[in-house]
């Protein structure tokens, strides 16, 4: 959201529809929502509050993902109606920007590069998915106090962004609490009760959570991102996904 005096000037006569409701400059790597709203990518990313328990959709266990899930698309709530949403680059409305007023869009590109606040600084979309599979111990225990073997855990679609892992479990365990630096991130109990896990996921330097749900650490922002799993042993387990957004700004670290 850079505001530039030069830009300004030539914008004044750009139609309400080629602006951006938010930045008020001409449409830059624009995104359009599922409601509608067509706004630049850096700002939709700016504003949008993700929030992982809004994000959590529970998905079987076994079946494989569905082809109508976009990794990619950004979810988050938008905006301008703050109704949940997913905001996917429009090159059509790229492509008539671009082609109306070549110069000022050079010109915004040009300034985007520029700020250092905002330099290599990019966004990345990530999935996570959280669960366990749960195994009846035969022969253990009877009436409601079934034994299980279960197996908790959390997958995110691309490990090389996680520093760690924290999962926390309910204290009566002989080691309630487990640090996991590298995949798989999962934890395998056997016990008769079901109880809600914490897992932390933390990021490496550089990295931040775009979430309402993030908290900081010692060290960084935003970094660690808390999780909830309640436990569940009917049918062999359960699991959900969500989509989240990180930031990454490698080259402030760098400089700094
Ligand atoms: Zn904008
Ligand atoms: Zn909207």
């Amino acid at each position: 959201m850079t505001d530039s005096t030069e830009t300004t000037q030539l914008e004044a006569d750009i139609p309400h529809d080629d602006l951006c409701p938010i930045c008020r400059h001409l449409l830059h790597r624009p995104v359009i929502t599922q409601c509608s709203h067509t706004l630049c990518e850096p700002c939709m990313a700016e504003w949008a509050d993700v929030s992982v328990t809004s994000q959590m959709t529970p998905i079987p266990l076994t079946s494989p993902e569905s082809a109508d899930f976009n990794m990619l698309a950004i979810s988050a709530k938008c905006p301008m109606c703050r109704t949940l949403t997913s905001a996917q680059r429009s090159e059509e409305v790229e492509e008539r920007v671009k082609s109306r007023y070549p110069e000022i869009y050079a010109q915004r590109e040009e300034e985007y590069t520029r700020d250092e606040s905002l330099k290599d600084v990019s966004i990345v979309s990530l999935v996570v998915y959280v669960g366990n599979t749960a195994k009846l111990v035969e022969g253990s225990g009877s009436g409601e106090r079934k034994f299980y073997d279960w197996e908790f855990f959390v997958t995110v679609s691309d490990t090389s962004v996680v520093n760690e892992v924290e999962i926390l479990l309910h204290e009566t365990f002989k080691q309630p609490r487990v640090v996991k630096r590298r995949a798989p991130y999962t934890v395998r109990r056997e016990g008769w009760g079901t109880f809600t896990i914490r897992a932390n996921v933390v990021l490496k330097s550089g990295y931040s959570w775009i979430s309402s749900d993030a908290v900081d650490t010692a060290y960084a922002k935003r970094v660690s991102l808390p999780l909830e799993w309640t436990l569940d042993f009917e049918d062999g387990g359960s699991q959900a996904r969500c989509k989240l957004k990180l930031k990454n700004e490698r080259r402030r670290l760098r400089s700094s």
